[in-house]
This record gives C-alpha cells, sequence and structure tokens, in this order.
C-alpha cells in the first residue's frame, strides 16, 4: 500500500492541477521555474534532496561551543537559556502548549545530546541523537517539538555570535514585508457570527486573505452546527468579494466522499485552498479528495516524518505543503519539506503553532523561503514581552515586517527573563 512510485508514473492531470494550483497560489520565482521546467523530480532525486546538509554557515568563523542550555518558565512562557563557552547568552521561546507536555524529552534527553559540541555541527549532532540509544523509537511531535526548542537556542547562539541575522543561514532573505492572512479560530458559531467576526479580523489588520473553519473537526462528518459550513462558503464569499483570498480548513472532518462534495462547493466559490479536508493521518483519503478536485489540497501541520512528506510530495498527496515549524522538528527539517517540494513545482504555507512567538518563526521562515505560497498564517500578536528595532512585529496593511537584526531578531525583555524559574527534572 505504501509502496512509493516514481513521480514520473503520476498522471498527467496530477500536473495540470499543479499549474492550476500554482495560478491560484501566486506562484513564486523559485516555484515558477521549478513547475515551469515541466520536469518532474524522481523518488531518487527528493531523497537526494532530503539527505542534503541545509545550513550556510561560512559567517559563522569559529567553532561555538555550547556550555549550557535550560528551560526555563515564567507562567505559561516556556524559555530557553543557552550559552557558549566564549559568554554569549540567547534567550528563545518554544512553543508553549506543546512544551507543557514535552518538557521532559527537553530536559532529560533533547538538550543534553548538544551540549559541549560546535553548533555549526547542528545537523549532524540531530542526526545522532535521533540514532543514539534508539532514540528514534520514540519519534513523534513532542519528540521533535523538543528537538526544535534546542535547535531554535543554537541557531539564535550562532546568530548572536556571528551578528547575522537567521536568513543568512538558509540561503539570505528574499523578502522583508511578509503578506498574512489572518485565520479565525472559531467552530460552532453561527455563520452571521463568525462573518462579523472575519469582518473584524480584516478590518483591524488590512490583510486580503483569510482562513476559517469548516465541519467539525476529526468529526465524521458531522458539522459543528448543522449547516454552518454550506452556509458559510458562499456568504464569505459574498461578504469579502472576488478580491479576497478565501481558505477554509476542515480540521480532520470528513471521509473522502464528503470532503469531495465539500470541496466543490470550495471551487464552485473560488477557494484558494481547502485544509486537511480528512483525517490527518489518512493520506489514502486524502489522496482520494485531492485527485478528485482542481481546488488546491492542503495538509501537514501534525506531520513529522520526513520520509511521509517525500512519499506525500512525490505522489501528490496535497498540492501546498504546510510542516509546523515547531512540531515538524524545526527550520532545517522544514527546508528540507520545502525543498523537496519545490522540486515538484508545489508552494509552502507553513502552519503556525498558537502561542508563544509562532507568528515571528512563520514570518522569519517566509523571508528565505524560495516557493513560499503569498500569504502565511497569522493570528495575532505576540504576548511576549520582547523588543525589536527592526520591525514592529505588528499586522500592519496585511503584512508583518520580518525583523533583520541578528538571529531571530528580537530580545525578550530581561526581567521577564529573571522572573522565570528554572525547570529541573523532579
Ligand atoms: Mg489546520
Amino acid at each position: 500500500m505504501f509502496t512509493p512510485r516514481r513521480f514520473s508514473s503520476v498522471p498527467r492531470r496530477t500536473f495540470l492541477k499543479s499549474s492550476a494550483a500554482l495560478a491560484l497560489l501566486g506562484s513564486t520565482r523559485g516555484v515558477a521555474s521549478a513547475a515551469g521546467a515541466g520536469k518532474a523530480p524522481s523518488f531518487e532525486d527528493l531523497q537526494r534532496i532530503m539527505d542534503a546538509p541545509v545550513l550556510s554557515l561560512e559567517s559563522v568563523k569559529a567553532p561555538v561551543n555550547v556550555a549550557s542550555i535550560e528551560l526555563l518558565k515564567n507562567g505559561k512562557t516556556y524559555l530557553v537559556r543557552a550559552r557558549s563557552t566564549d559568554g554569549v547568552e540567547v534567550v528563545t521561546v518554544p512553543n508553549p502548549a506543546s512544551m507543557a507536555k514535552a518538557f521532559p524529552i527537553f530536559l532529560d534527553w533533547a538538550a543534553p545530546q548538544f551540549l559541549k559540541k560546535d553548533a555549526r555541527t547542528i545537523e549532524s549532532v540531530q542526526k545522532e541523537a535521533y540514532r543514539a540509544e534508539s532514540n528514534y523509537k520514540m519519534q513523534g511531535l513532542l519528540f521533535w517539538v523538543a528537538m526544535t526548542a534546542v535547535e531554535q537556542a543554537l541557531l539564535e547562539l550562532m546568530g548572536q555570535t556571528a551578528k547575522r541575522p537567521l536568513a543568512d543561514f538558509f540561503g539570505g532573505a528574499r523578502r522583508r514585508d511578509i503578506p498574512v492572512y489572518y485565520a479565525s479560530g472559531n467552530r460552532g458559531n453561527t455563520p452571521e457570527k463568525e462573518i462579523e467576526y472575519l469582518q473584524s479580523l480584516v478590518g483591524s489588520s488590512g490583510v486580503r486573505a483569510i482562513k476559517f473553519r469548516l465541519g467539525g473537526r476529526m468529526s465524521r462528518n458531522a458539522d459543528s452546527l448543522p449547516g454552518r459550513t454550506e452556509a458559510l462558503i458562499p456568504l464569505v464569499r459574498k461578504t469579502f468579494g472576488d478580491a479576497m483570498t478565501l481558505y477554509a480548513d476542515a480540521n480532520s472532518s470528513y471521509d473522502a466522499k464528503e470532503g469531495i462534495r465539500i470541496g466543490r462547493m470550495m471551487e464552485e466559490y473560488r477557494y484558494a485552498f481547502y485544509e486537511e479536508p480528512c483525517e490527518f493521518d489518512d493520506l489514502w483519503s486524502t489522496k482520494q479528495v485531492a485527485d478528485a478536485l482542481t481546488i488546491p489540497i492542503a495538509l501537514g501541520e501534525q506531520e513529522f516524518s520526513l520520509h511521509r512528506w517525500r512519499w506525500c510530495i512525490a505522489n501528490r498527496v496535497m498540492d501546498v505543503v504546510q510542516p509546523d515549524l515547531h512540531y515538524g522538528g524545526g527550520f532545517i527539517r522544514a527546508t528540507k519539506v520545502a525543498r523537496m517540494a519545490a522540486a515538484a513545482g508545489m508552494n509552502l504555507v507553513p502552519h503556525m503553532s498558537g502561542g508563544g512567538l509562532g507568528y515571528l518563526d512563520v514570518v522569519q521562515f517566509a523571508a528565505f523561503t524560495p516557493n513560499i505560497g503569498p500569504f502565511q498564517e497569522f493570528k495575532g500578536d505576540a504576548k511576549i514581552p520582547v523588543s525589536c528595532p527592526t520591525s514592529s512585529l505588528k499586522c500592519e496593511n496585511g503584512m508583518v515586517r520580518c525583523p533583520t537584526g541578528p538571529g531571530f531578531g528580537v530580545t525578550v525583555d530581561p526581567d521577564f527573563v529573571r522572573k522565570a524559574q528554572v525547570m529541573k527534572l523532579g
């Protein structure tokens, strides 16, 4: 069932769909050239991309030896504090909701693997850490959340040491002002209430793209409110007009048959992508939906396996890849997904983990990724006290400006850090 097949055997209509998807999404330079070349990557091509190192670290001239990596907590906010033997200290912000569950993995296993190592060797250390002591047997979302927290800290440590922005380690910044779409988190409210809410999001931010929720979330076809989905799909288009880019997320609500029925409605009202129609790990039903429809299917926020990413891209399970920058193991792994997707002429729109500085991570990633989609997910401004001399960190005229300072370009309020408790395993 899961035997990989060569991309060259993918039906022609898949490629026609690829072009349609790109037209709807608005192509970027990288994607346009990949798609325009008209050559499909082989499974082996994708494997080579997956295995190739990602980081460009020429600007980090000397070793950045890791002296300590600590986990801190202030209220519900987790912080990672890392120091180098040269005395550089950084503080980064992991995903709060998942760190609340993953912190024992971080403390007991992930962070210690990187101590006394040169941060410049992070990619090989990540590989060794994955193999060590059969740790790969426990890989899953929480495992990769913990690994991401370490990765962020070490990228920041290198950025602050070399005084270079994060984008430099990933091929350089391509854009600074990142157009975002505002994502509504509501489900179960009436269509009229949801329209009012979406109007308030657009009014306060100036966004030119929005996303709302369909179905009942992992609900085996039941809607959150009878008839809500069928009412909202046309109503949102009618309310916001043709100039607004519309996305909708089913959060695993449907089987293939119902997923296709809802998708046809979205096609009728010119939606630009349809996210997670079927249960997220039911790749087979998702592919059925994708094959039946012309609307681009978006998927991947819970995916942490690079092998499954490769298979999904080669077999066109989705049209828009959506790795989460925390759940999927960090920027390095997400970049591998982006590069595999680019080879197949596909766009990437990262999923944004709620809380923490998730929106800022998305903006940073979008700044350097060639085949990024036209709008990135945005769910509101940070509640974490940070300062940034190069960006307001707010959504203005539908865009968030990517910071350009060293590392992630923001400083967590030292007082907030001082008041945080250092976490230890009991
Ligand atoms: Mg989603």
